[in-house]
């Protein structure tokens, strides 16, 4: 496969593009990437969001920020209902 003059081995990126700001969905690692074959340099994950644009990159993490608190929410809820349900029976 050619590499296309002007652009990363991945075909995708130039040389002139800004670097990609990254978003680990997995672990919510924030990191930089130059090329679009990104896998995250903590856990490895490769379901991360990019985009050139820094503040949509913050957005994101923000989103998945508080999707994940949310589920932790729900979950203790869970767990304090069960104990709640289980303190009664006895
Ligand atoms: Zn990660």
């Amino acid at each position: 496969m050619a590499v296309k003059p002007g652009y990363y081995p991945d075909g995708v990126t130039k040389y002139t593009d800004p670097f990609y700001k990254c978003v680990c969905r997995n672990c919510l690692h924030k990191f930089w990437s130059v090329t679009v074959d990104i896998v995250c340099s903590k856990c490895g994950s490769m379901d991360v969001f990019y985009d050139f644009d820094d503040g949509k990159a913050d957005k994101e993490l923000e989103r998945l920020n508080q999707s994940k608190s949310e589920f932790i929410r729900e979950n203790q809820s869970k767990s304090e209902f069960i104990r709640e349900n289980q303190s009664k029976s006895e």
